[in-house]
């Protein structure tokens, strides 16, 4: 099958481009004004399409966040109209509900968003999100990998508002793309998942940020070797499972 990742981060991307054997692309088939860069590789059954989100041109670092994400993914699903498109990054994780700093999650259920708040009928429903991850909690047991409920925003803080939004959908990982990617996805007719790593535990007693940058090496380490075990093993087979009720 033809996958689709997608990554915010040069740090969390050049692990895998390593450890795959991926191949920059140096001139993608999107406008060269755009910052997000492609590398190309494939397993013994898949062909691999990896989009990074890029340096901002204007501050020099990484565009991470959804705005970033949902233009990678677009371009992405336009350029090779992928089978399944797979966002993998760091994450934030949560003690009350099992994770630990470097806890793999493979995405569960559905991916919401906790800050969009939009209290006007439909808006409410849209804002949310909820959009379906492809059933693959045996592969995730067989890989040796959590499930998890993933829930998007744009801030690497929490506020009271998001707390109580990721509490109701039970979420076990706080990002900030994997909803954008799911969105795209979803339009494009593609299947979606996600693979996280836990960089920092959201209701751990350490500053987020000092969490994070403390174990970013070692998670991404582990991310490009989830990553890598589920690329080659995930098949077309896998790609039947109908979405969640
Ligand atoms: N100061 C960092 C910024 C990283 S922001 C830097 O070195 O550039 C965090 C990135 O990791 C985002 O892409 C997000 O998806 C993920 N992430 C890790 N921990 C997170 C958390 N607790 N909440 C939200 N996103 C988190």
């Amino acid at each position: 099958m033809r996958i689709c990742v997608v990554m915010a981060m040069h740090a969390e991307a050049e692990p895998v481009v390593e450890m795959l054997g991926l191949r920059a692309v140096d001139r993608p088939p999107w406008a060269s004004h755009v910052p997000m860069r492609l590398y190309e590789g494939k397993t013994r059954t898949n062909t691999i399409d990896l989009v990074v989100n890029g340096l901002d041109p204007d501050t020099g670092i990484d565009c991470i966040g959804t705005q970033a994400a949902t233009a990678s993914t677009m371009l992405g699903c336009e350029a090779f109209a992928p089978d399944l498109v797979v966002s993998a990054g760091t994450c934030g994780g949560f003690a009350c509900r099992g994770g630990e700093i470097g806890t793999v999650y493979l995405a569960h259920d559905r991916v919401w968003y906790h800050d969009r708040r939009v209290p006007l009928p439909g808006f409410d429903r849209f804002s949310r999100g909820g959009y379906p991850c492809l059933p693959l909690d045996s592969i995730a047991d067989d890989l040796g990998f959590s499930s998890g409920v993933i829930s998007t925003g744009d801030s690497l803080d929490l506020s009271p508002a998001d707390a109580r939004r990721i509490d109701e959908v039970g979420a076990h990982v706080k990002d900030m793309e994997a909803a954008a990617v799911a969105w795209i996805a979803g339009l494009f007719g593609a299947k979606f998942t996600a693979v996280k790593v836990v960089t920092d535990l959201v209701d751990g007693p350490h500053p987020t940020e000092q969490e994070f940058l403390e174990n970013l090496s070692m998670a991404t380490d582990r991310l490009a070797e989830a990553l890598t075990r589920f690329l080659r093993e995930i098949s077309d087979a896998d790609l039947k499972g109908s979405a969640p009720a």
